[in-house]
């Protein structure tokens, strides 16, 4: 049984490693230990593989910079190159460049035996080979073990109910895990301090603007209305950390996200894990919902697959679809909006397929705003990777130019704004330029610091002495630049962009050191899915409710509209999977 145990934070196996030897199997195939590398998502895969008898017997992933959905698919390649003593094998769906880094990074090390991969003999692997019962029962059982999923799941059990949460990847934590974790709240205790103004109405406001009023107003109050209290809930009972400074997400009238320790969905995730733990929670890793099952128009209970082996987890009150949205799947992807095809990097983690809506689609749920599919601006131009370096614009303190050295949008405009405008420059990518004194200040090359390294080794991130080495670097009309940088400096001065009217303080920059990263928009939320009322029940196509169903988190739709404003996924998650745990727990 794959009882959930400790979080899969790393990507690192601490597996102990076979000593050296010189002996030659039957196959041909040396035995000993070999390095080698590869190129994932986010750059160089190292990998130790162990050859013994001709067999495959470990590989170490190494050093690496994968993101944890997309290191979980390096882990379950290793077991699967392992099992069937094969390393030509197929990629994790949605983790395409990691499968294929890591697949790299083993031949690499295998060719260094002198043999042939046809030198290898494949294994028989057993296809169900599940330790699992054929049945469990709970009162609610949670489809999904993101941000959504885990608010959910502790407030069902401390509503007295006997949950349980089935994840089907090897790790917690879902999109959740890799975000920044930023959550907006109106009114908190950071915006108190730094006498920053806002209120309930203004964020409901924004959350529709940024939507374009495509959003069911009943259910963004709900998020305005809560999102003060979901946040104490986390610092004060889950123990969460948050960092003593707010962005200022795009879209925002003012600054009002907070941010948690080292600006990381690893802290949320963390706390939440061992929150629902405490409460007895029973969370089932590797373990995949397929199909919800209805009786007397009721929905009783989810099969679900571990292992091979299919499972019936009984919900004698209810069942929570926590599972996220579809970025990942790319079918899903077009056949909502054929624009989102494959040329469109992701930020998702693997397991966002889209599989909550397709199973409750099959039992007569309603969808909405399934087109809406937002990509977010400045992500890593050639493996999607959204950039937390990048953070430095989200502190005001970052201007967008295009390869001509010329800005061409409002830097704290909403992401489908940047996005749009950025695929309209040359090359489709942006430039980010800020100084020495905004990477200061906003710190993100230490709490960062692997993906900073990360970007400067690849050349995706440039410091230099002067705009002009900065720009040159790019092959940016470093003059042009210069006279838009100037400008800018100038608008500083009376306090008024005159140009793109950029929100909030504008800080000049300072000669000497500065930065310039490459970016480009990549897929990163999708905005439909199932339609809900504000308990969070699960609507059919008549509007009906759908008994014994509730739903929270990306997996839902027509909470953000057109487009969600950044940090707004956090308050959503936390507040409607409490409300989906609570009404799930105290449902007969
Ligand atoms: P949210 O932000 O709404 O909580 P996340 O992406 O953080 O969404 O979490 C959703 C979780 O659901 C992910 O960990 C994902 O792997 C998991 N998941 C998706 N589909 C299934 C499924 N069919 N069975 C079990 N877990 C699933």
């Amino acid at each position: 049984m794959k009882k959930f145990l400790s979080i899969l934070l790393s990507a690192v196996m601490a597996v102990s490693m076979v000593a050296c030897s010189s002996s030659t199997s039957e196959t041909g195939i040396k035995d000993g230990t070999y390095a080698g590398e590869g190129s994932g998502k986010g750059g160089k895969i190292a990998v130790e593989l162990t050859m013994k008898d001709g067999q495959i017997a470990d590989i170490v992933i190494g050093e690496n910079n994968e993101t944890p959905g997309f290191a979980d698919a390096m882990t379950q390649l290793r077991q699967t190159m392992i099992d069937t003593n094969q390393i030509e094998i197929d990629i994790v769906s949605g983790a395409t460049l990691s499968s294929k880094g890591f697949i790299e990074a083993v031949k690499d090390a295998y060719s260094k035996t002198g043999a042939e991969l046809t030198d290898l003999v494949a294994k028989e692997v057993s296809n169900n080979s599940s330790e699992m019962a054929d049945s469990y029962d709970a009162d609610v059982v949670i489809v999904g073990a993101g941000g959504a999923g885990l608010s959910a799941a502790i407030t069902a059990a401390e509503n007295g109910a006997k949950v349980i949460v089935l994840e089907k990847m090897n790790n917690v934590g879902g999109n959740t895990l890799i975000s920044g974790g930023e959550m907006a709240v109106p009114g908190n205790w950071l915006q108190k301090k730094e006498g920053i103004e806002d209120s309930v109405e203004t964020f409901y406001n924004d959350i529709l603007k940024g939507g374009d009023n495509e959003n069911d107003p009943e259910l963004v109050r709900v998020i305005a209305e809560n999102a003060l209290n979901a946040a104490e809930w986390l610092k004060d009972d889950v123990n969460v950390t948050f960092e003593d400074y707010m962005l200022f997400f795009g879209g925002h009238s003012v600054k009002r996200s907070l941010v948690p320790l080292n600006a990381s969905g690893v802290e949320l995730i963390e706390k939440l894990t061992v929150k629902a733990e405490s409460l007895g929670v029973e969370i089932y890793t590797n373990t995949q919902a397929k199909k919800l099952v209805v009786e007397n128009d009721k929905v009783v209970a989810v099969k679900a697959e571990n292992n091979g082996k299919e499972i019936d987890f009984n919900a004698k009150n209810g069942v929570i679809l926590a599972s996220g949205g579809f970025g990942s799947n790319l079918e899903m992807r077009i056949a909502n909006n054929p624009e989102m095809d494959e040329k469109i990097l992701s930020t998702n983690s693997v397991g966002s397929t889209g599989d909550g809506i397709t199973m409750a689609e099959e039992i007569g749920a309603q969808t909405v705003d399934m087109q809406y599919i937002q990509t977010y601006p400045t992500c890593d131009p050639e493996t999607g990777t959204l950039l937390y370096v990048g953070d430095v614009r989200l502190e005001g303190r970052a201007i967008l130019v295009n390869l001509e050295g010329k800005r061409f949008v409002e830097e704290l405009e909403r992401r489908d704004v940047i996005s749009l405008a950025t695929t309209e420059q040359t090359g489709g990518v942006s430039y980010m330029y800020f100084d020495e004194a905004s990477m200061q200040a906003a710190g993100v090359a230490e709490s960062h610091k692997t993906e900073y390294e990360n970007l400067i080794e690849r050349g995706i991130l440039v410091k230099a002495n002067s705009v002009k080495e900065a720009a040159e670097h790019f092959g940016i009309d470093a003059e042009e630049l210069q006279k838009t940088i100037d400008r800018y400096n100038s608008y500083c001065e009376t306090g008024k962009d005159l140009e793109f009217n950029k929100r909030g303080e504008l800080i000049a920059f300072e000669e000497g050191p500065c930065y310039i990263m490459k970016s480009a928009p990549a897929i990163h939320h999708t905005m439909g899915g199932l339609k809900i009322n504000k308990e969070a029940q699960v609507l059919d196509k008549d509007n009906n409710v759908i008994n014994g169903l509730y739903a929270a988190g990306e997996v839902t739709g027509d909470i953000h509209g057109t487009n969600r404003l950044g940090s707004d996924a956090i308050a959503d998650i936390v507040i409607f999977g409490r409300i989906a745990g609570e009404n799930a727990a105290t449902a007969k």
